[in-house]
C-alpha cells in the first residue's frame, strides 16, 4: 500500500490535531500580521525543499511540522486572532474543522447525485434547514420548489446566478452567446465580484450600470434603478440582472431589497442579493427585518465562511426555482449519464455551479449547526454586534474620533478628528491604522467613504471577546494622541503618513 496504515494514521493524527490544538491556544500571543519581507518564505523553503530538488525520499511528518513551525508560522497572517478585525471576517471555528475532517476523510466527489448520494441530500437538507433558519421563506427550499447550494465563494455564486439570468433574458443565450444589449444593475458600493463576473459572462464593463444611491445615504435607489432600466429598455437594451447588496463589503450599507425588487420585476431583471458577510445575522429574529423583502428575489448568498463559524470555503447560494441553475449551466457527455439523473428523481449539484467537481462541503456546516446549535450561532453574532455597538458608544462619546459610517452589525467606521480640517483628520486616521497594525495587537483595514479616510473595525472572529475590543479602542485613542501631539507641531512622520 503506498498510502499511510489507517493504524499509522491514527498515530499521526493526534499529532495533527495536537499542532492545531496549540496553535490554536497560543493565537492570541502571536502578531497578528507578520513582519516579513517579500520572498523571504520561497527563500526559506527554497533551501530545504529545493536544493537540490523536491525530496527524493519520504520524510517524517515531525519534519513536516517542525517546518510549518518554522516557516509558515512566522509568515502568516493569523486570521483566527481575537485581535483581527480586518476585511470581514473568516471564521474557522474548531467546529467546522471536524466537517472538514470528515469530508477529507470520506474523500467523496459528489459531482452527481449518483457519485456519493449522501454528499447531496446533506447538503439539500442542511439548506433547506438553514433557509428556514434565516427566514428566507419556504420557496428557497426544495421542499418548497426551489434550492440551495453551497459554493466555493460569493463571487462564484455571483457569477452562477448571472447565467441563470442570461439564460432567462434571452432563448438565444445558449447558442448565439450574449448579443451587446444586456445592462447589469449595482451601486458604487456593490462588490467587485459582480464587475468581475460581468467580465467572466463575456459581457463587457459596458453592461454594468451604477446605479445611484438615496441621497445621504449609500444605499441602492430604487428610484434611480427604475429610471434607469426604464431608459436602457427605451433604447432596446435588456435589464438583466439587478444586485441589491445586504451589508456592502465597505460600509456594511443595505440596499432596500423590496423595493429593488417591485422595481426590476417591471423589467423581469433577475434580483441577486448578495448578503456574503450580514446575510447571517438573519438567524437572529432583531436582525430579520435586514431581508426585508427577499422572498421577491430570484437568489440569495451568505457566506457560512465570514462570520458563520465555517472553514473557507462555504458560500451559500439559495435560488427561488430549482429549475434555473440546471437550464443555465448543464452539458452532458455521455461518460456522465445516470439512470438516477435520467429518473429526474435527484439534484446534480454540478449543474449548479461552474466546476463539475466537489467537495462534500456540507458535513462542516453540518459540524457548525451540530456543535453550536442555532443559539450558539445567535449568541456568536449577537456577541459581536453588542461589541460593536460598545465600540461605537466609545467613538460617540470621544471629541477625539466620529463614526464614518452608521454602524451596522459589527462592522464600525470610523475616523480620527483632529480639527485641523479633512486633510489632517484623513492623514492622523491613516497614520493610527498604520501603527495600530504595525503594533501586532490588532489588524484593521481602511475604506474611503465620501472621499474620507476610514478605519474599518470588523468585529467577528471566533475568539474576540470585549477585552480585545477594550484594548483596541485603548490603542486607537493612544495613536491617536500621538498623532496629535506631532501634527500640531506639523511633524507628521512622512514615512508613515503614507
Ligand atoms: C466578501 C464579500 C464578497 C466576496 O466573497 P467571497 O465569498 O470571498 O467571494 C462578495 N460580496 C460581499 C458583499 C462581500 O462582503
Amino acid at each position: 500500500m503506498s498510502d499511510l496504515d489507517p493504524e499509522e494514521f491514527r498515530r499521526l493524527g493526534y499529532a495533527v490535531v495536537d499542532w492545531i490544538a496549540q496553535y490554536r491556544a497560543g493565537l492570541a500571543d502571536l502578531p497578528v500580521r507578520p513582519d516579513v519581507e517579500p520572498g523571504r518564505v520561497r527563500e526559506q523553503l527554497s533551501a530545504t525543499l529545493l536544493s537540490p530538488g523536491l525530496p527524493e525520499e519520504p520524510r517524517p511528518l515531525t519534519a513536516l511540522l517542525d517546518e510549518v513551525d518554522r516557516v509558515v508560522v512566522p509568515a502568516s497572517t493569523h486570521w483566527q486572532h481575537p485581535g483581527f478585525f480586518g476585511y470581514f471576517p473568516a471564521n474557522a471555528s474548531l467546529h467546522s474543522l471536524f466537517g472538514d475532517m470528515l469530508s477529507g476523510g470520506l474523500g467523496a466527489q459528489g459531482m452527481l447525485w449518483t457519485t456519493s448520494p449522501a454528499a447531496t441530500e446533506v447538503e439539500q437538507v442542511l439548506l433547506d434547514g438553514l433557509a428556514a433558519a434565516l427566514g428566507l421563506g419556504p420557496e428557497f427550499a426544495f421542499t418548497g420548489g426551489g434550492g440551495g447550494s453551497i459554493q466555493d465563494s460569493a463571487s462564484s455564486a455571483a457569477l452562477v446566478a448571472l447565467l441563470a439570468a442570461l439564460n432567462r433574458s434571452s432563448p438565444e443565450w445558449q447558442e448565439r452567446g450574449v448579443d451587446g444589449t444586456e445592462r447589469v444593475y449595482v451601486t458604487a458600493e456593490t462588490h467587485s465580484s459582480l464587475a468581475k463576473a460581468v467580465r467572466v459572462a463575456g459581457l463587457g464593463a459596458r453592461a454594468l450600470r451604477i446605479v445611484e444611491p438615496s441621497p445621504g445615504s449609500l444605499a441602492m435607489s430604487p428610484t434611480a434603478l427604475a429610471d434607469a432600466m426604464r431608459a436602457d429598455a427605451d433604447a432596446g437594451l435588456r435589464p438583466v440582472l439587478v444586485c441589491a447588496t445586504v451589508g456592502t463589503t465597505g460600509t456594511g450599507a443595505v440596499d432596500p431589497v423590496r423595493e429593488i425588487a417591485r422595481a426590476a420585476a417591471g423589467q423581469g431583471a433577475w434580483v441577486h442579493v448578495d448578503a456574503a458577510w450580514a446575510g447571517v445575522a438573519a438567524l437572529c429574529p432583531e436582525h430579520r427585518h435586514l431581508l426585508d423583502g427577499v422572498e421577491l428575489v430570484d437568489s440569495f448568498c451568505t457566506d457560512a465562511h465570514k462570520w458563520l463559524l465555517t472553514a473557507f470555503d462555504a458560500s451559500l447560494l439559495w435560488v427561488r426555482d430549482a429549475a434555473v441553475l440546471p437550464a443555465a449551466l448543464s452539458i452532458t457527455p455521455e461518460y456522465l449519464r445516470n439512470a438516477a439523473t435520467q429518473s429526474g428523481a435527484v439534484v446534480d449539484y454540478r449543474d449548479w455551479q461552474v466546476p463539475l467537481g466537489r467537495r462534500f462541503r456540507a458535513l462542516k456546516l453540518w459540524a457548525v449547526v451540530h456543535g453550536h446549535g442555532l443559539s450558539g450561532l445567535r449568541e456568536h453574532i449577537r456577541s459581536h454586534v453588542a461589541l460593536a455597538d460598545e465600540l461605537a458608544g466609545l467613538v460617540r462619546a470621544d471629541p477625539g474620533f466620529t463614526l464614518a459610517a452608521e454602524p451596522s452589525l459589527s462592522l464600525v467606521c470610523l475616523r480620527v478628528v483632529t480639527g485641523a480640517g479633512p486633510e489632517a483628520d484623513d492623514n492622523a486616521t491613516r497614520t493610527v491604522l498604520e501603527r495600530v497594525n504595525a503594533s501586532g495587537t490588532a489588524f484593521l483595514t481602511h475604506i474611503v467613504v465620501d472621499g474620507r479616510y476610514a478605519i474599518r473595525v470588523a468585529i467577528g472572529s471566533v475568539t474576540t471577546e470585549s477585552s480585545h475590543v477594550k484594548a483596541l479602542w485603548k490603542r486607537l485613542r493612544t495613536e491617536a494622541a500621538g498623532c496629535l501631539t506631532k501634527s500640531s507641531d506639523d511633524r507628521v512622520d512622512p514615512a508613515t503618513s503614507g
